[in-house]
């Protein structure tokens, strides 16, 4: 591609609305353009990114017998009714005004749909069915230019089975290929989430990136043995409040006005693991007090899944109608018909501090063991920074992080809403068992950006390199330099390498260094007026910077082996 014949807008300025490093390079590079909130045109450029993207994730969904669809993106809304989606996407969920139909954000239904009507026995299956296709949603705050946008394009795949063992081969199947393609996309990534049981039908994993500005997501990494999890399950090993030899005698203390924790130990000049913060929650029409250590954070997702369902707070008025007294003075003591649930780290602990259940009063002297009926210990902490690895005992880290893409065990939810079903050696009706796994291919061009670049721009990897080659034509007014980059030019496209060509005539070098730095190829190759008088030309590699000086008929050579 000659660029004096090509639409490349680049942009010396940082747009003012772009605040991470690859939506700025995007938009500076001239990838795309935006035309509303999120939403943007791909330009040539960066439309090659996409298309480089598209056919790794292509070769490795072949690769584990994937079969490629084009489904519509316009859907009867009937069958997002029958499967409950259209209020659980809720307002995400872009329907259209003059027709009964949807932009689909995912394609779970149709792929159900065509099952259904058209798989009618168990020895047609398993089947892993894809495709690569624009999907919309409705994000209440798209950011970060397209790593959350109204449309973007995903890779999404489905399997199905009929049997759970299908399922997770399927699903190992998946998660082998998301690794290959994230690799193949010179991605560091990690992966998060709890494979389900032996049964099957719950597990889902989430492929992350480590990125502090664009990560929406937080999870918990260990430098140390590569564990990593989401906050909402990762756990850590946060010392047990010591049990103390003596127990004292209870004793009510008049703490006045005091609210919080961090008011309460200065107070009492306690310090903070000693005092047992009470949570009252509703659970399924139970009063439930939650005992957690000091300033220790309810993870809400661990509370869940202990609880088995879900649960409610209760108002102030609530609160005070069951226990007689406001929030920051609630404790386990003298409840009556409370169910209480405490957090590991109090498991046999004493001379505790909590609420009395009377404004303005707490209990010292609180042992768990003599004073109180736990009904279970559990872990309900969220991890915090600093706390050591359950495997190695090195510190963990908490992270911002942007998913790449989900792997997810769906089950027969899909089938039994929509009665897609197999006739399985007796006849009998089996419901299919389906696993959904999604991709997002604008976030992995960002994120490649996010994790390659410098302050002069793009750093591509080969793989995703709009263009492997650079050639610059320094001067090109200069005959010897027109005939010899030109030459160069033919030659490396004839040999099928992708080469961009700076041809622009009245352009100043250090414009073209830097446009050349800014667009990223992994080559440049530089051809000058005053090397090419001995015969030579120059060609640097982006991104380590290193510059080779080498004679003309030597440059093919070169690059192929680059
Ligand atoms: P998120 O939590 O980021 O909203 P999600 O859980 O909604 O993601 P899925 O429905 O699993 O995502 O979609 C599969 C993949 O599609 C995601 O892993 C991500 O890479 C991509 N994706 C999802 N929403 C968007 C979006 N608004 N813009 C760009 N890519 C997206
Ligand atoms: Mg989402």
């Amino acid at each position: 591609m000659r660029l004096s014949q090509s639409f490349f807008p680049t942009l010396k300025e940082i747009p003012s609305d772009a605040q991470i490093p690859s939506h700025q390079l995007m938009m500076r590079a001239g990838l795309m353009r935006p035309l509303a909130a999120g939403i943007y045109s791909f330009l040539p450029l960066g439309f090659r990114v996409l298309q480089k993207i598209m056919n790794i994730i292509r070769e490795e969904m072949n690769a584990i017998g994937g079969q490629e669809f084009h489904l519509p993106a316009l859907n009867p809304i009937e069958l997002w009714e029958e499967t409950g989606r259209v209020k659980a996407f809720g307002d995400i969920l872009f329907q259209i005004k003059n027709r009964p139909l949807v932009l689909a954000p995912t394609h779970e239904e149709i792929i159900c749909h065509i099952a259904k009507n058209h798989i009618k026995s168990y020895k047609e299956l398993p089947q892993i069915w894809y495709q690569i296709q624009t999907k919309f949603r409705n994000e209440p705050r798209p950011r970060s230019g397209v790593l959350r946008g109204r449309q973007f394009t995903m890779k999404d795949a489905y399997s199905l089975d009929y049997t759970w063992e299908g399922l997770d081969k399927s699903y190992a199947l998946h998660e082998e290929a998301y690794k290959k393609i994230f690799t193949r996309c010179g991605l560091k990534f990690f992966i998060v989430g709890a494979s389900s049981g032996a049964m099957g039908g719950s597990g889902s994993q989430e492929f992350l990136l480590e990125s502090a500005e664009g990560g929406e997501d937080s999870a918990v990494v260990c430098d140390n043995c590569g564990y990593a999890a989401n906050l909402e399950v990762a756990v850590s090993n946060a010392p047990r409040v010591e049990r103390l030899p003596e127990s004292k005698k209870r004793e009510q203390l008049f703490t006045p006005n005091i609210k919080t924790i961090k008011q309460l130990s200065e107070f009492l000049r306690v310090e903070t693991t000693r005092l047992a913060k009470s949570l009252v929650y509703n659970v399924a029409g139970k009063p439930t007090l939650i005992l957690m250590c000091g300033t220790d954070q309810l993870n809400e997702a661990k509370l869940m899944r202990e609880l088995g369902g879900e649960f409610r707070a209760y108002s102030d008025e609530e609160l005070f109608d069951l226990t007689g007294a406001d929030a920051g003075s609630i404790g386990p003591i003298g409840l009556k018909n409370f169910q209480i649930i405490a957090d590991k780290r109090l498991e046999q602990s004493n001379e505790l501090i909590s609420g009395a259940n009377k404004n303005d009063f707490h209990i010292a002297h609180i042992d768990l063991e003599r004073d109180i009926s736990v009904s279970k210990y559990a872990d309900l902490r969220i991890v915090e920074t600093g706390e050591l690895c359950t495997h190695c005992g090195k510190e963990l880290r908490i992270i911002n992080a942007i998913e790449l893409g989900h792997i997810f065990k769906l089950g027969t939810k899909y089938a039994d809403a929509m009665h897609a079903t197999v006739l399985n050696e007796e006849g009998k009706e089996l419901p299919i068992i389906m696993g959904s796994y999604g991709i997002g291919v604008e976030r992995i061009a960002a994120c490649h950006i996010e994790q390659n670049h410098d302050v002069n721009g793009i750093i591509w990897d080969k793989a995703l390199a709009p263009f492997l080659v650079h050639l610059i034509s320094v001067n090109a007014e200069n005959e010897n330099v027109i005939v010899a980059s030109n030459k160069l030019y033919e030659q490396l496209t004839s040999e099928k390498i992708e080469v961009i060509f700076d041809d622009r005539v009245g352009v100043s070098p250090g414009f073209k260094f830097k446009d050349a730095d800014l667009l990223g190829m992994p080559l440049q190759l530089i051809v000058g007026d005053r090397n090419l008088k001995q015969g030579n030309v120059e060609i640097k590699i982006r991104k380590t910077g290193e510059r080779t000086i080498l004679p003309v008929e030597k440059a093919y050579d070169f690059i192929a082996k680059f």
